[in-house]
């Protein structure tokens, strides 16, 4: 039987284009469909755009530490407009970038929504392509809860990017990494920031001293932080948007922006999955309004219950972020094309949080280190101070540096770091607990002075 294609991937985000360019290098005759902007969720909406805006919200701190190094700045002022069309702009630019790379590697694209109509078929444009393999590689996308008004007034993260002038006064919930990224960047761009959230703290999942360190800085940063607390109901109201609470705290906010961000769904409503009869399996988000989610289910290989069909990134919910994305789908395209069957290894993952402070994590952290090996079992090396830039600034900023180590074989297990830079420095630091490194390995590495990542190989 012949094909159109060698390989059909449905979806141009970070794991679909790296395994159709993959598979290209390797011959295989590939095309590719995209519905929205070439680039995906981090590209267009999510990771660049982000890291932009973060970028952006540092510039009132340094201008406050100038002064503390002698420099008068003057005047300072945000041209919200300038600076929501430059990162829209760069957006557009990477875009148009992978769609070079692209043409570059051979792929055909076709700038539409495809769906499955059998194994083998997908449709385009009302037209049936055939595949030897298909990728669906289609991401996730926000969902708000089930409350009263969420839909009408609430924003998710995607509208993030377009607001049309900088808010005076912005609600945030959602505990998790992009809601607490926002809050900070809003609160860097100089808005008013209520952050709320169900449980006592933000981050579940990350080590304590993390989720602790963030919050203190947040609440420093001017960030009001309501715990232990719902949003009931949402309304309009001539100050603005309405939000009723219920839990701890009961007074309702009133913001003139309400970002909900409080979960993803993986991307399958109306892509025809039932057409072809693919497994799924329930989503790891849980909570009101979230039940039927449905995350494509694969083996290690992102082999899915269809033989010939796989899938990748953020549509099989397994760890939700572009180098694993891109990971699986080059492990993917290297082990269907390219001779070289392997399985992508999930771990230990590095991550960073772009909050203000920020903060980055690789291994395992306190908790988990001591359910596996015991409360004997784990050593843990702690270090919390105020960096030297800051001894002339004025700010009080502190930053903190954790290394969690198996006491038996000495083996760095986790580290994990909060502070400026953190996600820069773990970055290397997380070389060294892939390849398993003990203490006495970072020990014996010399210091790089005056540094504050110098504390990773110091610590006693
Ligand atoms: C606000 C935000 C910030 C983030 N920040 C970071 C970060 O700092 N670091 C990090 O590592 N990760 C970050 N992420 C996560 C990261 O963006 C995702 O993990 C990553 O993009 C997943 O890649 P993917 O290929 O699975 O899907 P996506 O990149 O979402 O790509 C899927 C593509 O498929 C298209 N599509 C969907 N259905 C169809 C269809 N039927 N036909 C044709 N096309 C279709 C979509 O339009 C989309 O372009 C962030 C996410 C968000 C929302």
């Amino acid at each position: 039987m012949t094909y159109d294609y060698d390989l059909f991937v449905i979806g141009a985000g970070s794991g679909g284009l790296a395994a159709a360019k993959r598979a290209a290098s390797y011959g295989a005759k590939v095309a590719i469909a995209e519905e929205s902007l070439v680039g995906g969720t981090c590209v267009i909406r999510g990771c660049i755009p982000k890291k932009l805006m973060v970028y952006g919200s540092h510039f009132p701190a340094l201008f406050h530490d100038a002064a503390g190094y002698g420099w008068k700045v003057g005047d300072t002022e945000l041209d919200w407009e300038y600076f929501i069309t430059a990162v829209d702009n760069e957006v557009l630019r990477l875009s148009q970038l992978h769609i070079g790379f692209l043409e570059k590697a051979g792929v055909k694209l076709f700038p539409s929504r495809a769906t499955l109509v059998d194994p083998h078929t997908v449709e385009v444009d009302g037209n049936k392509i055939t595949a030897d393999k298909i990728l669906i590689a289609v991401g996730g996308r926000p969902v708000k809860p089930d409350i009263p008004g969420m839909e009408e007034y609430g924003i998710s993260s995607n509208e993030m990017f377009k607001l049309k002038e900088k808010p005076k006064h912005i609600a945030v919930i959602g505990a998790g990494y992009i809601g607490t990224e926002f809050a900070c960047i809003m609160r860097g761009l100089g808005s008013e920031v209520t952050h709320i959230s169900r449980g006592e703290k933000l981050l579940k999942g990350f080590d304590e001293d993390i989720r602790d360190n963030i919050e203190e800085g947040m609440t420093k940063h001017g960030i009001k932080l309501i715990r232990k607390t719902v949003v009931s109901s949402v309304e309009k109201v001539p100050e603005g948007i309405k939000l009723n609470l219920s839990g701890e705290h009961t007074e309702p906010v009133i913001a003139d922006v309400f970002l909900v961000a409080t979960g993803r769904a993986p991307n399958v409503e109306g892509l025809g999955l039932e057409n072809v009869g693919i497994d799924v399996v329930s989503s790891s988000i849980e909570g009101p309004g979230y039940s039927g989610m449905n995350a494509i289910a694969v083996d290690e290989y992102s082999q899915t219950s269809i033989p010939n069909i796989f899938a990748v990134g953020d549509v099989t919910d397994r760890v939700n972020l572009t180098p694993i994305a891109i990971g699986e789908g080059r492990a993917f395209a290297d082990s269907e094309f390219g001779n070289n069957r392997r399985v992508y290894n999930h771990t230990p993952v590095p991550t960073a949080v772009f909050s203000s402070p920020e903060a980055a994590t690789v291994g395992l952290t306190e908790t988990e280190a001591r359910e596996k090996y015991g409360e004997d079992g784990v050593k843990i090396y702690r270090a919390r101070f105020r960096p030297l830039y800051h001894t002339l600034t004025g700010s009080d900023d502190r930053t903190m540096m954790k290394l969690v180590v198996d006491s038996n074989t000495e083996v760095v297990l986790g580290a994990h770091m909060v502070g400026e830079h953190s996600a820069e420095v773990i970055q290397g630091v997380a070389i060294a607990v892939t390849m398993k490194a003990t203490k006495k390995d970072f020990d014996a590495t010399i210091a790089i002075h005056p540094s504050s990542a110098e504390e990773f190989v110091t610590m006693r």
